[in-house]
C-alpha cells in the first residue's frame, strides 16, 4: 500500500506584483552625469524618476518583458519572477478558467496553469494539477475531482495499467529485483471500491491516514497462492508507476524477505524502490513527494532505507532487506 500525496497541499498563492515608474527619453545635448556609473554624458539621456541615466544603465535597470522582450519603459508586472509588459500582462495574466485579469493573488500550478482566486473557491480542486478542475471538470468520486486537461491524461482502464505494469517489472529489474512469478491479478478501480477492498482484505496492516493510492494482496491456502495488486483510478502516469512499483516490490519481497519483517523495513523499501525508479525516469517531481511523507511507516521507513543505502550502496541495501528483520 502506498500514500497518496495530494499536491494541493504544496501549491501556493503566489503574489503578483505592480512596478511603475516615470520614464522619459531625452534628446538635448547637455553635460549629464550618469546617476549609476558617473560617466559623463553627450547626446541622449533618459530620466527615471527624475534621475538621469546614460543608455547602458538605464537598460540595465529597466527590465525586459519576458513575453515579447520589449524594454518595459511604462512599468511592469511581476509574476512568479518574469516581468511582463502591460501589454503582455493583459493578454497573457489571465484566469485559465473564467478568463479575468489576475490581480493581487492567483493560484499557479505545477503544470502551469494559473487560476484567479475566485475560480479556487468556486471549484473543487484537481486531484492531479491541484488547479481548479472548473465548469468541466469531472468528478470521478465522491471526494475526488479532475480538470479536462488532467483527465484526458489519468489512467482508467486495465490496458493502460498492464502497459505500465510492464514498465514497473523492467524498471524493478534493472535495479536487481526479479519478479519470478508474475502478479496473478492486476486491477484499477475508484476510491470507495478500493477502500473496501482494502478494509476487507486481511492483509491490513496497517491504515496511513493520507489515502490509498494501492495495494498488494497475497494469500496461499490448500489449492495453492494467488496475488493481487489493486491501483486507484484516475493517477497520472508517473504516480501509476510509483504505485506498481511499490506494490511489485511487496510481490518481490514475498519470495525473498524474512516474511516476519517489520513494517518500517518492508513498507521503506517499497517506497525506496518507487523513488529509486521515479529518479531512473526522470520524475523529480514525484520523487520528491515521497521524500516529504511525514507517515511514521512509510517517511520514516523510506529515510531509513536511503540511510542503509548511503551506508551499503544499492545491492548492499538489497541485500539488508532480505536478511534483516
Ligand atoms: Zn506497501
Ligand atoms: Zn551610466
Ligand atoms: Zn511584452
Ligand atoms: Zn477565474
Ligand atoms: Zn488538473
Amino acid at each position: 500500500m502506498i500514500w497518496r500525496i495530494f499536491c494541493s497541499f504544496l501549491c501556493i498563492f503566489i503574489l503578483l506584483s505592480i512596478f511603475s515608474f516615470c520614464f522619459s527619453k531625452n534628446l538635448e545635448v547637455s553635460d549629464q552625469v550618469c546617476t549609476k556609473c558617473k560617466q559623463h554624458i553627450t547626446g541622449e539621456y533618459w530620466t527615471i524618476d527624475g534621475k538621469v541615466y546614460c543608455r547602458s544603465c538605464m537598460e540595465s535597470l529597466i527590465p525586459k518583458c519576458y513575453k515579447c522582450g520589449v524594454l518595459c519603459t511604462e512599468g511592469y508586472y511581476n509574476i512568479d519572477g518574469y516581468n511582463y509588459c502591460k501589454n503582455c500582462f493583459y493578454k497573457y495574466a489571465r484566469c485559465d478558467i473564467c478568463g479575468s485579469l489576475l490581480e493581487g493573488t492567483f493560484k499557479r500550478t505545477d503544470k502551469g496553469g494559473k487560476f484567479c482566486a475566485k475560480c479556487v473557491a468556486k471549484y473543487p480542486a484537481c486531484d492531479m494539477c491541484s488547479g481548479p478542475a472548473g465548469p468541466k471538470g469531472y468528478k470521478i468520486s465522491p471526494s475526488r475531482y479532475l480538470c479536462p486537461a488532467c483527465a484526458a491524461v489519468a489512467i482508467f482502464t486495465h490496458d493502460q495499467l498492464a502497459y505500465i505494469y510492464k514498465e514497473a517489472i523492467a524498471q524493478l529489474r534493472s535495479l536487481g529485483l526479479v519478479i519470478t512469478r508474475p502478479v496473478d491479478n492486476l486491477s484499477i478501480m475508484d476510491e470507495n471500491t478500493l477502500k473496501s477492498y482494502y478494509y476487507n482484505t486481511k492483509s491490513m496492516e496497517y491504515i496511513p491516514s493520507g489515502g490509498v493510492g494501492g495495494f498488494y494482496s497475497f494469500s496461499l491456502n490448500h489449492q495453492g497462492s494467488a496475488s493481487r495488486i489493486f491501483v486507484l483510478n484516475g493517477l497520472s502516469y508517473e504516480k501509476t508507476l510509483s504505485v506498481l512499483s511499490h506494490e511489485l516490490t511487496h510481490a518481490w519481497q514475498i519470495e525473498n524477505c524474512p516474511l516476519d519483517q517489520s513494517l518500517l523495513l518492508k513498507e521503506g523499501f517499497a517506497q525506496w524502490i518507487s523513488y529509486k525508479v521515479m529518479i531512473n525516469k526522470g520524475f523529480r517531481k514525484e520523487a520528491e513527494l515521497l521524500l516529504k511523507i511525514d507517515d511514521p511507516v512509510y517517511g520514516e521507513g523510506l529515510r531509513y532505507i536511503l540511510n542503509v543505502e548511503a551506508y551499503y550502496g544499492i545491492q548492499g541495501t538489497i541485500n539488508y532487506v532480505k536478511q534483516v528483520k
